[in-house]
């Protein structure tokens, strides 16, 4: 029926979170991965996520790659925007959250966007226009130390104040507390009074549900991935999208499957201490051995008599001892380009060998494995665990399966139960 909303994700995880969260509302969705070029073939989808790394690059690049992604979107006809920021608000006075919604406001001739970046469930809400992280203000929270984007404001209004153009107002919890009929009254009240944001309270999925039903024609919106809760209901309401069941169908290839683990992170080590006692695992050494090409030699030969239907599982993930013992030898960055290169290497090795289902673990192995094997669309499938989905890589030779699971991220049994899943219910 053509597509209906399109996204641009101000960083990779970020986008799949979204594009989840849209396929658990029943549209069907495609992530794509950066700016795709022009003339680029449409994905059959209801929804597209365009994953940036605009979070922290200098504003004016933010714009331009925002306005490039909005560009091919409104070509490809999508009748909504949703602009994807961090749940946390990451951004500092200069940016990029306001230049970004400003250029994409302007661009679209909007003269309103309402912003929220609540996701209750995450203990992300928003309350008199102040961000908390569970029972803490955005300001003490931690986030008040993140080393790129400190946040040492909880005001939104004020924080978005400084960073737009435009001025910003205030749609308070009451208001949205009484529904989609007074959120949108007070969305356009704002917007007649010429204030340009408007911070929504939410603290509750429902504040959600009201927000997105209010935003039914807006062009634009800009939040966490809790704005777009609302908003497969308002295309189903006016019968552009057919009912949702099967949105997040994907096509089983055939082949191997595999784990390929990066991440150091504690639930990751555990994911590979309950794998290793069901599953051939292989643990590298790169304090060991430091060289990519030999680590990938070696996993790729103990791999090659292993591979089957049920999965194996190659880990260079290693205790917090062991990566400062590497570090410490190779300095932090050399460090981990050593272990993302050889795992880059294997994946690749494994997909040639056949693997056709893959689990990666590690936000930064995952950009890594992904930027090797060409991959620059997924279409999102069914969740695994919380934010987790089953992921089918588009538009290269061979179908593949792929789940990029962030560090700790998962369930203990996630690598198990990922590929559980695939299996026909018997
Ligand atoms: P997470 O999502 O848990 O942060 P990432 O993949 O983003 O995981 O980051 C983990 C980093 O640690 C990667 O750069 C990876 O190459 C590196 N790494 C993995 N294993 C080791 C190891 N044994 N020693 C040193 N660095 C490692």
């Amino acid at each position: 029926m053509g597509l209906l909303l399109g996204a641009i994700a101000d960083d990779f995880t970020g986008a799949t979170d979204l594009a989840n969260t849209l396929v658990k509302g029943g549209m069907r969705t495609v992530q794509i991965i950066g700016v795709p070029e022009a003339g680029s073939a449409m994905p059959d989808a209801d929804a597209i996520v365009v994953a940036l790394k605009s979070r922290t690059a200098p504003v004016a690049d933010a714009v331009a790659e925002s306005l490039a992604a909005l560009a091919w979107l409104q070509k490809a006809g999508v009748r909504q925007v949703i602009f994807k920021v961090c749940s946390t608000f990451d951004s500092t006075d200069a940016g990029n959250i306001g230049p970004v919604a400003d250029a994409l406001l302007s661009a679209l001739g909007a003269p309103f966007a309402p912003v929220c970046p609540a996701f209750p469930t995450n203990g992300r809400t928003v309350y008199q226009g102040h961000l908390f992280v569970g029972a803490a203000l955005l300001n003490e929270s931690g986030m008040e130390n993140h080393p790129l984007t400190p946040m040492k404001d909880a005001n939104l209004v004020r924080v978005m104040g400084r960073q737009s153009g435009g001025t910003v107002g205030l749609v308070p919890f009451v208001t949205v507390e009484a529904g989609a009929d007074a959120t949108r009254r007070a969305f356009m009240g704002l917007r007649e009074r010429g204030t340009r944001y408007g911070i929504v309270d939410a603290v509750s999925d429902q504040h959600l549900m009201a927000l997105g039903e209010a935003a039914a024609n807006l062009p634009l919106l800009v939040g966490g991935s809790g704005i777009a809760m609302g908003l497969p209901a308002n295309f189903r309401r006016d019968g552009s999208l057919a009912h949702g069941a099967g949105a997040d169908d994907l096509p089983l290839p055939a082949g191997h499957a595999a784990v390929v683990a990066g991440s150091c992170s504690r639930a990751t080590l555990a994911q590979i201490g309950l794998a290793r006692d069901a599953v051939p695992t292989l643990e590298l050494d790169p304090l060991a051995e430091p060289d990519a090409a030999a680590l990938a030699a070696r996993a790729l030969a103990w791999a090659e008599s292993r591979l089957g239907a049920a999965p194996i599982v190659i880990a260079a993930s290693a205790m917090p001892e062991k990566v400062a013992a590497l570090q410490g030898k190779l300095g932090r960055d050399a460090a981990g380009m050593l272990v993302e290169h050889a795992l880059a290497n294997i994946a690749e090795g494994l997909v040639a060998r056949g693997v056709r289902r893959l689990v990666i673990a590690g936000g930064e192995t995952s950009g890594a494995v992904v930027q090797r094997l060409g991959v620059t669309r997924l279409r999102i499938g069914a969740e695994i665990d919380p934010g987790v989905p089953w992921t089918l890589a588009e538009g290269q030779g061979t179908p593949l399966l792929l789940a990029l699971k962030s560090g700790n991220f998962g369930g203990r049994d996630f690598f198990l139960k990922a590929f559980a899943m695939l299996e026909p219910a018997s």
